[in-house]
């Protein structure tokens, strides 16, 4: 009998990784770094329950790194298969698998040079090497082309899920023609850049995300609150620091400003976009303009549909230090997402302590991560080892969420002709994991179950 393993994301939003075992082979969807909370991080260094060299193929939804940065940590412990993916994700991967590498290897430095760590030496989780290696065993699948990824007959087909450039879910047929749907990150509809998802018509047993489950997102403004929050931080002088991912975020916070500047609805800022790899990554979404949604294709002549007047891609260290240092009103975006790494680190041990300024929240903040501790209304935050006061205005913009909420779940849900034999429900924190298996329940009645960590289920 098949079976799915649930080896991340069940029970949690980070660490997507579902073990398919078809008795002669292994089929891993995603290979998601847990992020957030200790606990969970500490599961990046625990072994798998199989050898990594015995997973025969990997099928990758989409390149966040709760879904691909656990790739090349596989690749170290041995695993030579090749990772099934779109060519937009192929892309993004080359962005960042590599940076993740780095910012393990950064890590791990730092832990070493200021002695707080309590390994000695503080390794990193996979080097730059690891990396570079795993790019080379991507294989790119268009949209709506079913490929074999095993013996006897498993294909995969990805569909467009709307939630960052090359996102898919990821049909896969097993031998006896049984499908399996792995939604991955399931995206919104009616945004802006990307398009909405898919619809797709059934599947045997379904995987879906939960993130949102419990929430409704706020109606789209049309860009108001963002206006807003510019606007006070601009007359306030101070400076508007938006820790995002690198990619995906970064240009639907670019389109929303070019918008509001264009309408002269905020005043025209110098923006920075500090990341070496963000530059690159919208070149790669100008280059895909054809997978976007298709009311930014007008607009997009190269870059330009996210160009706003005074924008600035950051590159250099030397540069990115001089913008942090700068008291002039600014906008700063900057990875991570969540404030756990990367230079908004910098940018918000600058910042946080002036009333001037704000920080600005655009993504899901995980359990345990200095997003989430602002969010809640920390008074101070640790970083780099220090106590910083937080005296900025921390706020957060929900619409610009690229996960779907409970009521566009159902609406996705409700384009399945028949209901799947069981629904997994994946990618959720416990109160949003229960919500939505009542709304399925009780506005579909379809079968439903939470997966939980390590839970080994028959398909
Ligand atoms: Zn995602």
């Amino acid at each position: 009998m098949p079976s799915l393993t649930f080896l991340g994301a069940a029970g949690t939003v980070t660490g997507s990784k579902h073990l398919l075992d078809l008795g002669n082979q292994l089929i891993l969807v995603d290979g998601g770094l847990f992020q957030g909370l200790k606990e969970l991080r500490e599961r990046n260094w625990r072994p798998l329950p199989i050898a990594a060299s015995a997973i025969h193929a990997l099928v990758l939804t989409h390149a966040h790194l709760d879904h691909c940065g656990y790739i090349p940590r596989l690749v170290a412990q041995g695993f030579r298969g090749r990772v099934f993916c779109t060519p937009g994700t192929q892309d993004l991967c080359t962005l960042v698998l590599p940076d993740s590498a780095k910012i393990q290897e950064e890590d791990a430095r730092d832990a070493n040079k200021q002695g707080y760590t309590k390994h000695k030496p503080a390794l990193p989780l996979y080097t730059s090497d690891d990396a570079a290696r795993a790019l080379t065993l991507l294989q790119p699948v268009g949209y709506y082309r079913p490929v074999p990824i095993g013996s006897g007959g498993v294909t995969v087909e990805f569909m467009p899920a709307g939630h960052l450039l090359g996102s898919a879910y990821a049909r896969v047929t097993i031998p006896g023609g049984r499908t399996i749907l792995f939604g991955g990150d399931l995206g919104r509809y009616g945004r802006p850049v990307l398009p909405d998802p898919a619809p797709v018509d059934g599947a045997d047993v379904l995987l879906v995300e939960s993130t949102y489950g419990d929430r409704q997102h706020v109606a789209d403004d049309g860009g108001a609150r963002l206006a807003e929050i510019v606007t006070d931080t601009a007359a306030r002088g101070g400076k508007l620091i938006v820790p995002a991912f690198a990619i995906g975020r970064v240009e639907e916070v670019l389109y929303w400003l070019k918008q509001l500047e264009d309408a002269r609805r905020i005043p025209v800022l110098p923006v920075f976009v500090d990341s070496p790899m963000a530059g690159r990554g919208l070149q790669f979404y100008a280059n895909r303009i054809d997978e976007l949604d298709p009311e930014i294709r007008p607009l997009a002549r190269g870059v330009k549909a996210f160009a706003t007047t005074r924008l600035t891609v950051i590159a250099s260290p030397q540069q990115s230090m001089e913008v942090t240092a700068s008291r002039q009103p600014s906008i700063v975006i900057a990875s991570s997402g969540m404030a756990t790494g990367g230079r908004v680190i910098h940018h918000l041990e600058a910042t946080l302590p002036s009333p001037k300024n704000t920080v600005m929240f655009v993504g899901y903040q995980s359990e345990g991560t200095r997003g989430r501790q602002l969010c809640d209304g920390a008074k101070s935050v640790r970083l780099k080892g220090h106590d910083i006061p937080v005296a900025a205005r921390i706020e957060r913009i929900d619409s610009m969420s690229a996960h779907a909420d409970a009521g566009e779940i159902l609406r996705w849900l409700s384009g399945f002709k028949k209901p799947p034999s069981m629904t997994h429900l994946v990618h959720g924190e416990t109160t949003a994991l229960e919500a939505l298996r009542t709304r399925i329940q009780n506005e579909l009645r379809w079968p439903v179950h939470i997966a939980a960590y390590e839970e080994r289920v028959d398909v």
